[in-house]
């Protein structure tokens, strides 16, 4: 049980960092919320997992491409008299073009968000970690961030980045209670990979549904999605006592991906 101890969630408005956010909330962490979306939505889920779970739940808005918005949301819940026990840096965009063609606007905004908010979260919440010689970092990085696949550029870069952020942070932590580790999912069925699933049925022609086979077969020996909730499951195991040595990993849970 993670009764007591405060979770950070970024990205945790949809998909995987939603998910994760309720597995972490049935163990009784309170959460703080992050990400973008309908507010009215957003409050209802947050209403939704403080009664389902009985945990405290916060909801922050911050930005993350944006450094100065990321340390006034620490502010706040510094202010509040909390600190971050659990931090996962989830929040991810991507985007798909051949490096000749990549913008550099949507290059410089995949490394904020997907690479360089991790730097910023989690300088932010080492001090309080340290205090209490607790803490657990949870870097959301992909199977990209073990193997590369062409027109993805940036989030490769950024995510075999977060990898390797994650062993340093590891290492400059080792003789604490703080562990910092990644899990790098194969294709999980959230609104990031639809956008993918759906320009792949505009370009090819095909129906959806097998565009949605045709992605997934492509890269998953498993040909089966990754799900938000078993995701979830081992950011849990991370959490516990049972991972105390578990430091510096790139976990993959990709459906057998990164095996071949
Ligand atoms: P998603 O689009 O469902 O969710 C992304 C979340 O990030 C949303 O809550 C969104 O509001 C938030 N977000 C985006 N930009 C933000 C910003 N500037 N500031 C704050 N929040 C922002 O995507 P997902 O598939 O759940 O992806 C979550 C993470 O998992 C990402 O890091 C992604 O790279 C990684 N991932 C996804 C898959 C997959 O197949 N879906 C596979 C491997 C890794």
């Amino acid at each position: 049980m993670l009764t007591g101890k405060l979770a950070l969630v970024t990205g945790s408005t949809s998909g995987i960092g939603l998910g994760i956010a309720r597995a972490l909330a049935r163990q009784r962490a309170n959460l703080v919320l992050n990400g973008f979306g309908d507010p009215a939505e957003i409050e209802h889920q947050r209403a939704g997992l403080a009664s389902e779970f009985g945990v405290e739940a916060h909801y922050e808005g911050a930005d993350l491409s944006k450094p100065d918005e990321i340390e006034a949301m620490f502010a706040r819940i510094a202010a509040r008299g909390a600190a971050v026990d659990i931090l996962v840096n989830n929040a991810g965009i991507q985007h798909v073009a051949r490096v000749e063609r990549f913008p550099t606007e949507r290059w410089d905004a995949v490394i904020a968000i997907n690479l360089s908010a991790a730097f910023h979260a989690t300088r932010c919440a080492l001090p309080a970690m340290q205090q209490r010689n607790w803490g657990r970092v949870v870097n959301i990085a992909s199977a990209h961030g073990l193997v590369a696949s062409v027109e993805k550029a940036a989030y490769v870069a950024a995510k075999h980045g977060i990898v390797g952020l994650t062993k340093v942070v590891a290492l400059e932590n080792a003789r604490t209670g703080i562990t910092c580790n990644a899990i790098c999912p194969g294709w999980v069925l959230t609104p990031l990979v639809q956008k993918q699933i759906d320009a792949r049925a505009a370009q090819s022609g095909q129906t959806v549904q097998q565009a949605k086979i045709a992605l997934v077969s492509e890269k998953q020996p498993s040909q089966e999605f990754v799900t938000p909730e078993q995701l979830g499951e081992l950011a849990v195991f991370l959490c516990s006592p049972a991972a105390d040595q578990v430091r510096g990993v790139a976990w993959a849970m990709d459906g057998g991906w990164t095996a071949q």
